[in-house]
């Protein structure tokens, strides 16, 4: 099978050859049928984020079982998956408590299988694959608990998206106790997740839904999923001027985009009693400045949310569903499709601020 490999950071992927050990108890093997690019893997890549290395990168991902392991009882081959990158052991006390994206086990070594090793090799050297998954390859050994059995009607590229945007940005809204039909939204940063949080507000009614980026052709992509109005950050004060469009500051205000500075901005711009939800993920030891008499006087909140703040396996059964009956638009957010030699390509054009969605598409 081959795989794209992060081997240091600030080098490309290298796509290589390696080996693939089989099925262990409770695992599957998994044809890959499209992997979405995603500002997470970016992350490792600049080290922003760390890993293990070398690592194979890819957690945005739908594919077809084609083998199983001993024991493996809830997906059978010629399942077609939605893959979740927490599978959950089910018996720490998160995964008890039922907060299974929080998986305390698989957070605690999440390059290794649930047995603590590893199922990829290049000759002597163990290759780890990012959320026991590593969707960048065409083949991936997996715990049975990643899989999600999906309808046949489900495109490939569109599981995948499922399998992290759409469950991050939808879920952080329709999961969200703070969340109310008729509310204010405020959502800095319009890539996947951002897009996805837009379209999870529109769901849910929501009165306005004001689009922050500093890409005047990002906020004009943000309509079509939902935006009412737009700011562009690097031209006005985007807290005075959600202050001004909602008579004071917006019910909640999610940071998509993750970086200090955002997080601080979306706290100042919710009302009285508001919340703020944090869900893009910051680089690696950043914080981020509250105002803490705005925060205590107003009784502001400020929420973490992980993975569509619930079940993932719940979140992509209503997405899947939504998506069907056509009530969010999860084909409108890939712009662009890759081959897996493509991916250094690919993960440049996220990072030069293109619209929407790469998708690597594997030929299968
Ligand atoms: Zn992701
Ligand atoms: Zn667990």
């Amino acid at each position: 099978m081959r795989a794209a490999v992060l081997y240091e950071p600030h080098r490309p992927l290298q796509v290589r050859e390696l080996e693939q050990e089989p099925p262990k108890a409770g695992e599957v093997l998994v044809r890959m049928g499209a992997a979405g690019l995603c500002a997470s893997d970016h992350h490792f890549m600049v080290g922003t984020a760390k890993m293990p290395l070398p690592l194979v990168l890819g957690h945005e991902a739908g594919g077809t079982v084609v083998e199983t392991g001993e024991g493996v009882t809830t997906v059978r081959p010629g399942d077609r998956c939605i893959l979740s990158f927490v599978p959950n052991c089910g018996h720490c006390r998160v995964c008890r408590s039922g907060k299974p994206q929080l998986c305390e086990t698989h957070q605690a070594a999440p390059t290794l299988q649930f047995d603590g090793t590893l199922r990829l090799h290049d000759g002597e050297q163990g290759i780890h694959q990012m959320h026991k998954m590593g969707a960048f390859s065409d083949y991936a050994v997996m715990p049975q608990q990643s899989c999600y059995p999906i309808p046949s009607e489900v495109p490939m590229p569109v599981a995948a998206l499922i399998g992290c945007c759409v469950t991050t940005g939808v879920g952080s809204v329709i999961n969200n106790p703070e969340a109310r039909v008729g509310m204010t939204v405020a959502v800095f940063g319009c890539g996947g997740v951002g897009l996805n949080v837009i379209q999870g507000a529109r769901l849910l009614n929501a009165s306005k839904i004001i689009a922050v980026d500093i890409l005047d052709h990002k906020l004009e992509f943000s309509y079509r999923f939902g935006a009412t109005d737009v700011i562009n950050a690097r031209e006005v004060d985007a807290v005075e001027a959600i202050r001004e469009l909602t008579g004071g500051g917006v019910d909640l205000a999610f940071d998509s985009f993750g970086s200090p500075q955002v997080m601080s901005d979306a706290v100042k711009a919710v009302r009285k009693g508001g919340a703020g939800v944090m869900i893009g993920l910051g680089p690696l030891g950043e914080s981020a400045p509250v105002d803490m008499v705005d925060f205590i006087r107003n009784q502001k909140s400020l929420l973490g949310a992980y993975y569509g703040m619930a079940s993932p396996h719940e979140t992509f059964g209503k997405l899947v569903d939504l998506y069907l009956k056509g009530r969010i638009d999860v084909d409108g957010l890939i712009t662009r499709e890759y081959a897996l030699d493509e991916i250094n390509e690919g993960f440049d054009a996220l990072a030069s601020g293109e619209d929407g969605r790469g998708v690597i598409v594997y030929p299968n």
